[in-house]
């Protein structure tokens, strides 16, 4: 039989579990309330939206924050991005909010050959937890930046054949490489999507992938 004391336990163990999988969204109205109304990364008051910040683990509950276009745009599309835009991160690395510490490490990790962002990055204090969810994302968006594709958009891997489309000079050397030349076996570049290595006439050379087509 159970006493009073275990059935209790065994409710409030049900009632954890459940809590720790209830992934809860944050609404609007309460986003609103949290930022005072304010961009949470820039503090603009202007043209503020839900952003959810992706590579989110589940087992967190607040994983939106209230941004402004401007950042919004730049966070999207990294050609876009202002540096000076994000000095206004001085500020909201601060923040105690773990989802907007995320987006602020982040952002800085991106920017930080400017210098000044390495700064903050090393000033910035983030919680375990949060830190692996904030480099979760630097790892994700890494993995959708290095694809290769060809002249005509068409995807590469490392093992494919293509054909030069122009004749290509080989930097530092005298040799080119013909227009029509077939490069078998070609392996990728890693660090640059627009750099693929193969051998031509025995050679081992690096080709920008816009200079040639699948076959
Ligand atoms: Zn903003």
């Amino acid at each position: 039989m159970l006493s009073a004391g275990e059935v209790l336990d065994l409710t409030q163990s049900r009632i954890v579990y459940i809590c720790t999988n209830f992934k809860k969204m944050i609404s609007e109205k309460e986003l609103q309330q949290r930022s005072d109304n304010k961009c949470e990364l820039c503090g603009s008051e202007e043209n503020l939206n839900v952003y959810e910040v992706p590579s989110s683990p589940t087992n967190v509950a607040e994983t939106s924050i209230f941004i402004c276009n401007t950042c919004n745009e730049q966070i999207e599309d990294p050609e876009k991005v202002e540096p000076n835009h994000w000095r206004c991160l001085n500020d909201s690395m601060w923040s105690t909010v773990p989802a907007v510490q995320v987006m602020a490490w982040r952002m800085l990790n991106r920017l930080k050959t400017e210098g000044w962002p390495q700064d903050l990055l090393d000033m910035m204090y983030l919680e375990d937890e949060t830190k692996e969810w904030a480099k979760a994302g630097v790892a994700e968006a890494k993995a959708d930046a290095v694809i290769h594709r060809d002249s005509n958009g068409v995807i590469l891997e490392a093992g494919d054949s293509v054909v030069l489309i122009k004749d290509l000079k080989v930097k530092g050397s005298s040799m080119v490489a013909k227009q029509g030349t077939a490069v078998r076996r070609i392996s990728l570049d890693h660090e640059n999507e627009k750099y693929i290595e193969g051998k031509v006439d025995g050679q081992q050379i690096v080709i920008i992938t816009d200079f040639v087509k699948k076959i």
